[in-house]
């Protein structure tokens, strides 16, 4: 089993400017200290290893990206997204890409599990480009009563010129039912509310004994603390948990308590508590640049060490292009 990131921002996407560009070739200039590098093999390995046995950090290297919120699992024979932020227009050109050119064109189904309503989990919609070719199927499915209602209304107008009606490819909303277990595409799947402005649903994928947990735009509060927090049977055991840690504890508890979201300190408590396998932080705070995500994921990975010095908990912190396999 394996995911694909495709957009990982929270909130808003996340631009870059020159400057930061220039940053990071003035950080991979000094770090290479004048050596001297002829050839361009010598240059890839510089850029893949850093300077002898150091890596150049992936700030320098490497982006977190832009995109906000949208996911890949891999299924067979049809595709399984959750959430449809701008990362689906990436996610949509590469299943055209893959399709190839020339070959008889075939019809792919899409199932796409919508945490919740917020622009930045629907945004990608009328960017996503099987949308637009007769024959695709794309299933969507959310807890809201408003589902289909949400993408109708992004595509009216004045907000977008291609009405979600006028779109060539099948399209179908399920509103799903609290409490109740889905067969979609080989998983077993099962969501839970969660705390969010207007509310956030979790989803949990198995599979032949695996789980993947989808847990973004959820604020744990106090009642995380107590022994019978209905998020630790939710996460229990998860091979791998995706975990809305937009913001430091500081902000979670103070400036943004209330905002729905969560920090990465109750992140790798809830983690350890759950026996999760591998959390990755997902959601990014879109203010951080590169170098503070490369902090904010150092800082998570030595609070783990503090709370639980033995705990084999893997972390890691989500990038427009990451695949983790599972
Ligand atoms: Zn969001
Ligand atoms: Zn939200």
């Amino acid at each position: 089993m394996r995911v694909r990131f495709w957009g990982t921002r929270g909130s808003l996407p996340a631009s870059y400017t020159a400057e930061a560009i220039r940053t990071k070739i003035f950080a991979a200039l000094k770090a290479a200290g004048g050596a001297n590098l002829r050839t361009d093999e010598e240059i890839e390995a510089f850029v893949r290893r850093g300077p002898a046995t150091n890596s150049l950090p992936f700030s320098t290297v490497g982006s977190y990206g832009s995109n906000t919120s949208c996911l890949q699992i891999e299924a067979e024979g049809e595709y399984l997204i959750c959430d449809a932020g701008t990362g689906l227009r990436d996610f949509g050109n590469y299943v055209l890409q893959s399709a190839g050119s020339g070959e008889a064109s075939k019809s792919d189904t899409f199932n796409i599990f919508m945490s919740h309503l917020h622009w930045d989990h629907i945004q990608g919609f009328p960017f996503f480009t099987p949308a637009y070719i007769e024959g695709n199927r794309i299933h969507i499915y959310g807890f809201h009563k408003e589902l289909e209602q949400a993408f109708v209304r992004q595509q009216e107008y004045p907000y977008f010129p291609v009405p979600l009606g006028s779109l060539r490819a099948d399209i179908d909303f399920t509103v799903l039912e609290e409490g109740r277990e889905y067969q979609v595409a080989g998983f077993t799947v099962k969501g839970a509310k969660q705390n969010h402005p207007g509310e956030s649903y979790g989803y949990r994928f198995e599979k032949d004994g695996k789980s993947i947990v989808y847990s973004t735009d959820s604020e744990h509060k106090g009642e995380a603390y107590e022994a019978d927090y209905v998020f630790l049977g939710f996460f229990k055991d998860a091979d791998l948990l995706i975990f809305d840690a937009q913001y430091s504890l500081l902000d979670a508890i103070t400036a943004k308590e209330n905002w729905g979201h969560s920090s990465n300190i109750i992140a790798v408590e809830l983690s350890v508590k759950s026996g999760v396998k591998h959390l990755c932080i997902y959601h990014n705070e879109p203010t951080l640049d590169d170098e503070k995500l490369d902090r904010f994921l150092d800082e998570t990975r030595k609070y783990l060490r503090l709370y639980s010095e033995e705990s084999p908990l893997k972390i890691d912190l989500a990038y427009d292009g990451l695949e983790i396999e599972v």
